[in-house]
């Protein structure tokens, strides 16, 4: 009985080895390999096993039906070397015979990248480009892949030798280029580039922020960049008590940032990533506008991606209190002073509040759901954040100005961060309460819940501000006698600690 037991054991063993030995040859792999003679055309080889009789391109991006114009030449065929008639069906799939489910099988295909002759709706920044010093591709742009459920999907990159790669995931294996990636959201919610670009990496504990930089204006002024970068970066841990931390399951370990040079300043956020186009020669206040959009995007990783929640019904908290910090973030960091704060709250929110068309008609909750979110940009991203200055008032004057918002992001960050749970209306409502020692429940029901225009004049009077809105205009004045007080929450207001 016992003998039975071992063989049966060593049986046992010996499948399981071979079962794992089976799963890694399993494994998803694609090579990419790109050229410097024709960088628009870049060739793929994979290896996939079919966990459905379909292959599929990303459902993500604006006109995700478009992503299949660029391929070329697809082609798939057995492990043995046999064609497979492939048949393309629109939204981006191509059907192959029910019959192969579960085998392995090789495809192969070129991506031609011009994607600038079609028309974009947020730009080409996120889509796919060629410029002098290199490629820009998305995951989306790039890979045809098969099911869902993949993990560690083996992708390397053959690159011209005078070019280096940047890719925000791990490297594995002994090759320069190859990496593994988690899953196959990972793959496709990417960026990538390929050149002659500078990259330089901001790490920060278990955090990375991988910069890129392209263009020859652009990397003139890398220092400046770097530096920039790095001071939001670091204002951003110590205000929020630490890195982003991801939901369990999935990735946010490094971030990366491209900068193209370019004449239209644009960006545009996929997972966790930014790319934007920035024209080192523009006038400052396109200089702000640029560095407003890294700053803002690059804060979600904490109110967004670490912080999540429930519904579109807080959207005025995550895109408002946002702007408010990357406000914040400007000044601490020097980008910005005191007087273009005062401009940038008036020209670019104050104006898109009062002029969208849900002013003192709609509540600032109800804005964001549904068809409603792009025509009510003012409403969210203004009025939410007239709102966060409001709730940052009151909290620092009935504490004397030891406790502000700041400190109810962080008790957010240990609450949420790195959990599946979400926050929602009722639970912002309660912390706002506790930190202000203010029932804020009348000011979530006219202002938030409810319609009536932010009382920001109220508010501002605790930091000796006085606000006026004449001719529309947003303005604020020094009030008469100013104590150390209000002061002390006035440089708050401006981010000081
Ligand atoms: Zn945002």
């Amino acid at each position: 009985m016992n003998q039975l037991f071992n063989s049966f054991g060593r049986k046992v063993s010996l499948y399981i080895i071979l079962f794992l030995n089976f799963t890694a040859i399993a494994q998803d792999s694609y090579v990419v390999t790109l050229s410097e003679e024709d960088p628009d055309l870049v060739t793929v080889e994979a290896r996939l096993r079919l966990e459905d009789s379909l292959l599929r391109m990303s459902n993500f991006g604006p006109i995700p039906g478009n992503w299949a114009k660029y391929i070329h030449n697809l082609k798939v065929t057995t492990t043995e070397g046999a064609t497979i008639a492939v048949k393309f069906e629109d939204s981006a799939k191509w059907k192959l015979p029910e019959s192969l489910k579960g085998n392995q099988l090789n495809l192969s295909y070129t991506l031609k990248v011009e994607h600038e002759k079609t028309k974009w709706p947020g730009g080409i920044d996120g889509v796919a480009f060629v410029r002098p010093w290199g490629v820009m591709l998305s995951g989306r742009s790039l890979f045809v892949m098969n099911g869902y459920d993949k993990e560690k999907i083996k992708v390397r990159f053959n690159i011209p030798e005078n070019w280096k790669l940047s890719a925000p995931w791990k490297k594995t294996g002994s090759s320069m280029h190859t990496y593994e990636v988690p899953n196959l959201i990972e793959l496709q919610e990417t960026l990538l580039f390929a050149g002659t670009h500078r990259e330089v990496d901001i790490p920060s504990g278990d955090f990375n922020l991988k910069f890129i930089l392209g263009g020859e204006g652009i990397i003139a002024q890398e220092a400046l960049y770097v530096e920039r970068a790095k001071s939001v970066l670091e204002y951003y841990i110590e205000l929020m008590g630490g890195n982003p931390v991801p939901r369990p399951g999935s990735e946010l370990s490094t971030a990366m940032v491209l900068i193209n040079q370019g004449e239209q300043i644009d960006g545009e956020v996929i997972g966790n990533h930014l790319s934007m186009f920035l024209d080192p020669n523009a006038d400052m206040q396109n200089q702000v506008i640029g560095w407003f959009m890294f700053a803002h995007e690059f804060f979600h990783l904490w109110n967004g991606k670490t912080l999540r929640f429930s519904d579109t019904t807080t959207d005025w908290f995550k895109e408002g209190v946002s702007n408010y910090y990357t406000l914040k973030a400007m000044n601490q960091t020097g980008i910005v002073n005191e007087e273009i704060t005062k401009m940038v709250l008036n020209n670019l929110f104050y104006q898109r509040y009062r002029n969208d068309p849900g002013y003192g008609s709609m509540a600032p909750a109800e804005a964001a759901s549904g068809f409603d979110k792009d025509n009510h940009w003012g409403l969210i991203y203004g009025g939410g954040l007239f709102a966060g200055i409001c709730i940052d008032m009151e909290i620092r004057k009935n504490s004397d100005n030891e406790l502000s918002l700041d400190d109810m992001m962080r008790a957010l960050y240990n609450e949420y961060g790195g959990s599946e749970k979400t926050i929602d209306q009722d639970r912002l409502i309660e912390l706002i309460s506790e930190f202000s020692k203010t029932d804020f429940t009348p000011f979530f029901d006219k202002h938030i819940l409810g319609s009536e225009i932010i009382p920001l004049e109220k508010y501002t009077h605790y930091a000796g501000m006085e606000v006026s809105y004449e001719n529309d205009k947003l303005e604020f004045r020094p009030a008469g006698d100013i104590s150390e007080k209000e002061k002390r929450i006035w440089r708050g207001f401006l981010g000081e600690n």
